[in-house]
C-alpha cells in the first residue's frame, strides 16, 4: 500500500517524509531524521513493511527531540528501537485497539 500524504505532524511541526532509493545522506541507514529540515527519509531498498518500522522509528525520534530539553534526556538508538519493534507489534496486532483509539480515522 502506497502512502499518498507524505507529511507528518509531529508536536505542532509539518515533516516532509521522503522515500528515497540509497539517498546518499542515509548512508548505511535505513532511514533518517532531519529536525532542522523537519524531513524524514526512509531508504525503499528495503522491504515495505520493514520501512514502516524505520518510519515509526524515525517518527518516535522527532517525538523525542520535541520532548526532550537536553541531549542527554533523549533515548539512546536501543530504546527507541526497543520501542518501536514492540509499539509496531502492538499496534498490527491489535487493529481493534487502533480503531478504538482513533475513531475519526478510515483504516
Ligand atoms: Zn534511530
Amino acid at each position: 500500500m502506497r502512502l499518498d500524504n507524505k507529511h507528518a505532524e509531529i508536536a505542532g511541526v509539518a515533516y516532509d517524509l521522503i522515500f528515497a532509493d540509497c539517498p546518499t545522506d542515509l548512508g548505511a541507514n535505513l532511514g533518517a531524521l532531519n529536525y532542522d529540515q523537519a524531513e524524514i527519509t526512509i531508504n525503499i531498498s528495503i522491504p515495505e513493511d520493514r520501512q514502516r518500522q524505520v518510519m515509526l522509528h524515525e517518527l518516535l525520534h522527532a517525538a523525542d527531540v520535541v520532548t526532550s530539553d537536553q541531549d542527554s534526556e533523549r533515548l539512546t538508538e536501543n530504546q527507541t528501537w526497543r520501542i518501536t519493534t514492540q509499539l509496531f507489534a502492538i499496534l498490527q496486532n491489535n487493529p481493534h485497539l487502533v480503531s478504538w483509539l482513533f475513531p475519526k480515522q478510515v483504516m
